[in-house]
């Protein structure tokens, strides 16, 4: 059997017809940016997510510093932010001049701690950036509570976790302003870059808006100097379509963890992924964590069985970062879970037969 760790054909073979007929619908129409396509778009995510707005951009990283410009945040301020993240988390924040500053995971859920963000809070900090990791909403009601009593805006990072809840409302709906991405491998991806922003707050639309586009809410007025970041019409319509499925495929997800965790249960050497209590999860990813990762992923390479490690690297320990002199051992959680974790295949269309040969021969490796 060969099992790739990411499949599309279970989501988009069914839909092969209705996205060759946007692609025609799009080519046809001769509007190719800013058109009706990504209006409706727009309008159909944020009924979606349950905000007033969404605002198509070019993807999850411009959205987060699109947001943060929005907010004003730059040179000067600070930025909560998970330890443990994909460093597009951290990247937007120093992208606006601001310095992002971490706090460490609850190590069962990967999440940022809610109970170690006050002690990181400084007369600098100006907002808190809660990232819902695999796809599991963080502890916002916590958190937003921090927010409340130091006066912190929050900024969602939702790449990761279209449609999960916590105290059953749904993240990227919690903050001042939030951001998402629909890379292709997200749970709701285009066939192509694409990202969006949502948010309740007329005056952060309008700014967010204007800054995606040069700027200018006018054509060649501009009003101040943005960026051009615009998700172009081709991308809304596809990811219209998708959004229609999002959650059936959610769903999937849901129940296929569901199965990993029974059928992997009884391995001692495994630690299985973990909820917080009034939390939900999408499993963009479903990840294991284990002593043996590395010898484990190349057992399950050997015999045909795809994997990847989110993530091999910590931010802080990054190249990237080597000017904030870090030291190894400062975040231990963030570097133990990027020591230990392995993210299994787990995707729409992945069958259960194919799951249990995933756990069988993950139970062949610790038997040797
Ligand atoms: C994917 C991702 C991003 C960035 O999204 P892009 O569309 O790749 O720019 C940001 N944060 C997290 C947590 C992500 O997983």
């Amino acid at each position: 059997m060969n099992i790739p760790f990411l499949s599309f054909s279970g989501m988009h073979d069914p839909l092969k017809t209705e996205l060759s007929k946007v692609f025609e619908k799009v080519y046809d129409s001769h509007w190719y940016i800013m058109g009706n396509n990504l209006k409706e778009f727009e309008k159909n995510y944020s009924i979606y997510s349950k905000t007033k707005y969404s605002i198509g951009v070019a993807n999850g990283l411009d959205a987060l510093i699109i947001s943060l410009k929005a907010l004003n945040i730059g040179p000067g301020d600070e930025v909560i932010v998970p330890s443990n993240t994909y460093i597009a988390s951290w990247l937007s924040v120093s992208y606006t001049g601001a310095i992002p500053v971490p706090v460490e995971p609850i190590e069962a859920t990967f999440n940022i701690n809610p109970d170690l963000i006050e002690s990181a809070i400084t007369n600098k900090t100006k907002a808190i950036m809660p990232v819902h990791l695999f796809g599991q909403a963080c502890e916002m009601d916590k958190i937003m509570t921090i927010a409340k009593k130091h006066n912190l805006f929050v900024v969602e990072d939702n790449a990761q976790s279209q449609g999960a809840r916590c105290n059953n409302k749904l993240t990227g709906s919690f903050g001042n302003i939030n951001a998402t991405s629909f890379y292709p491998g997200k749970n709701l991806g285009a066939l192509g870059d694409a990202g969006a922003i949502t948010t309740n707050s007329d005056e952060l639309y309008s700014k967010s808006n204007v800054i995606r586009n040069y700027g200018s809410e006018k054509k060649y007025y501009n009003e101040v100097k943005g960026i051009n970041s615009r998700l172009d019409e081709l991308q809304a319509a596809i990811l219209d379509v998708k959004l229609l499925h999002l959650n059936e495929w959610n769903s999937e997800r849901v129940e296929l963890a569901a199965k990993y965790n029974q059928v992997l249960s009884e391995i001692s050497e495994l630690t299985l992924p973990l909820l917080s209590p009034n939390c939900t999860h999408v499993y963009h990813l479903y990840v294991i964590r284990t002593k043996e990762r590395d010898a484990l992923q190349a057992y399950l390479a050997k015999h045909g069985i795809g994997t990847l490690i989110h993530y091999p690297i910590p931010p802080h320990l990054q190249k990237a970062y080597a000017e904030m002199n870090f030291k190894e051992g400062q975040f231990p959680i963030a570097e133990k879970i990027a020591n230990t974790s392995l993210s299994l295949p787990l995707y729409p269309g992945l069958k259960h037969s194919e799951l249990e040969f995933v756990a069988g021969t993950i139970r062949s490796f610790f038997k040797k």
